[in-house]
C-alpha cells in the first residue's frame, strides 16, 4: 500500500525591505505564480523603464498574482533584479541557471526566493555557498527539477528503460532536499515539471509521500493557450485534490496575463481561492444581438482584478440572456436591437449597443 500524503509544512518567503512577507504551505492559500517573459538586462536601465515594469508587476497583483519569477541569465540581470526588488511589493524569485554566483549576487537584495536547477548547478560546494547567503538573508531556495535537464546518471538510467522519467524526477528532488537537509537549510521549495501530465502527476505524488515541504507545480512547456491550460487544469485538479500544490504555476507559449487568469480560475474551480469576480458568459451563436466576446474581451481583465465577490453574467440574446443575468449581481444581454441591464435580479436599464459599456460601468459602479 502506498505511504499517505504529508501535509506540507509552512515555508516563509519576502518580509525584507519592501517585499510583502508571503506563507507557502500549512494553512496558506495556494498561490499564484508566473514568470517574467522578456530580458530584464535593461529593464531597469532608466526610471522609465523602471517605472512601466512596476506597473505590470502591478497589474499582475491586481489579477491575482502573489510570487513572480524572473530568469537571471547574467550579472546585468542579477544587478536589475536587485532593483526592482527594492520598487515592489509581490516577493520576487530569480531562476539561475548554471553560475551560482549569480544567485549569490541576487541575495544582495531583497529577492525572496532563488530558484535552482539541481541538474545544471554543480557541486555540493556551491550549492552549500547560496544556501548558507540564503539563510543569512531569509531567503528561500525552490529546486526547480525539469524533465528537460535531469541529472546524467538518471538520465542514462531513463535511457536504459530502467527507471521512468516521474522516478528519475523524483529522485532528483529526493537527492538535493535531502542535500539542503544536510546542509541544514529548511526554507525550501520543491518542484518537479514535465510536459507530461502523467509524468508530473507521478513525481509529485511520490514526492508528497516522502517529504513535506511545499511543492510549487505546474506543467512545463505544456504549450499554446488551450492546449496549456487542459493539461494544467487536468494535472492540479487531480493533485490539488489530493492536497498537492502549495503554490502553482500555468505555463503557456502566451502571456503572464493569461497565466495569472488561468492560475486564479482554476483555484476558485477547485475551491482553492475564495472571492472575486465570477464570469459567466454564453458562447454567442446566430441568435445573438450583442457581441458578448468583444464585450468580455474589453471588460475581463479589469473585472478579474476587483477585490468585489460578485458574479457578472454576459450574454447574447433573451434566450438565456434574462434567466442568467437575473442570477447574477450584474448582468447584461442582448434583447433585439437593444441591451438590458440587470442588477441583483432587477431589470435597470436598456441601452443601445452603443452605449452599453457606458451604462454596465455605471451600474458595475453601485454594486
Ligand atoms: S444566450 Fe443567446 S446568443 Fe448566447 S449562446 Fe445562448 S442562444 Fe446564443
Amino acid at each position: 500500500m502506498n505511504a499517505p500524503f504529508t501535509v506540507p509544512r509552512t515555508v516563509s518567503i519576502g518580509g525584507m525591505g519592501k517585499t510583502r512577507r508571503l506563507r507557502i504551505g500549512g494553512a496558506a492559500d495556494v498561490s499564484v505564480q508566473t514568470m517574467w517573459k522578456e530580458g530584464i538586462a535593461c529593464a531597469s536601465a532608466d526610471a522609465d523603464a523602471l517605472f512601466s515594469v512596476r506597473a505590470r508587476i502591478e497589474e499582475l497583483e491586481k489579477l491575482g498574482c502573489d510570487i513572480l519569477r524572473f530568469a537571471v541569465p547574467d550579472r546585468e540581470s542579477a544587478d536589475n533584479l536587485i532593483r526592482i526588488a527594492d520598487e515592489v511589493s509581490m516577493p520576487l524569485v530569480a531562476d539561475i541557471h548554471f553560475d551560482y554566483k549569480l544567485a549569490l549576487r541576487c541575495l544582495d537584495g531583497n529577492v525572496a526566493k532563488i530558484r535552482i536547477n539541481p541538474g545544471n548547478i554543480g557541486s555540493r560546494e556551491r550549492i552549500q555557498a547560496v544556501a548558507e547567503k540564503a539563510a543569512d538573508r531569509g531567503a528561500a531556495i525552490r529546486i526547480g527539477v525539469n524533465a528537460g535537464s535531469l541529472p546524467l546518471d538518471l538520465r542514462k538510467q531513463v535511457a536504459a528503460g530502467t527507471m521512468s522519467r516521474a522516478e528519475a524526477l523524483a529522485e532528483t528532488a529526493f537527492r538535493e532536499t535531502e542535500l539542503l537537509e544536510e546542509l541544514d537549510f529548511h526554507n525550501v521549495v520543491v518542484s518537479m515539471k514535465a510536459s507530461s501530465v502523467a509524468e508530473t502527476i507521478e513525481a509529485n505524488e511520490a514526492f508528497a509521500r516522502r517529504f513535506d515541504y511545499p511543492l510549487h507545480i505546474g506543467v512545463t512547456e505544456a504549450g499554446p493557450l488551450i492546449g496549456g491550460i487542459v493539461k494544467s487544469t487536468l494535472a492540479f485538479s487531480r493533485l490539488l485534490g489530493e492536497g498537492i500544490g502549495s503554490t502553482i504555476r500555468v505555463s503557456l507559449s502566451s502571456s503572464m496575463i493569461d497565466e495569472v487568469i488561468a492560475g486564479g480560475e482554476i483555484l476558485k474551480e477547485t475551491g482553492k481561492r475564495s472571492g472575486g469576480v465570477r464570469i459567466v458568459s454564453c458562447p454567442r451563436c446566430g441568435r445573438n444581438g450583442f457581441d458578448v466576446h468583444g464585450f468580455v474581451d474589453r471588460w475581463q481583465s479589469e473585472l478579474l482584478s476587483r477585490r468585489q465577490d460578485i458574479t457578472v453574467a454576459v450574454m447574447g440574446c433573451v434566450v438565456n440572456g434574462p434567466g442568467e443575468a437575473q442570477h447574477a449581481d450584474i448582468g447584461i444581454t442582448g434583447a433585439g436591437d437593444t441591451v438590458i441591464i440587470f442588477r441583483k435580479g432587477e431589470k435597470v436599464r436598456t441601452v443601445s449597443a452603443e452605449g452599453a459599456d457606458a451604462a454596465f460601468r455605471e451600474e458595475l459602479e453601485k454594486l
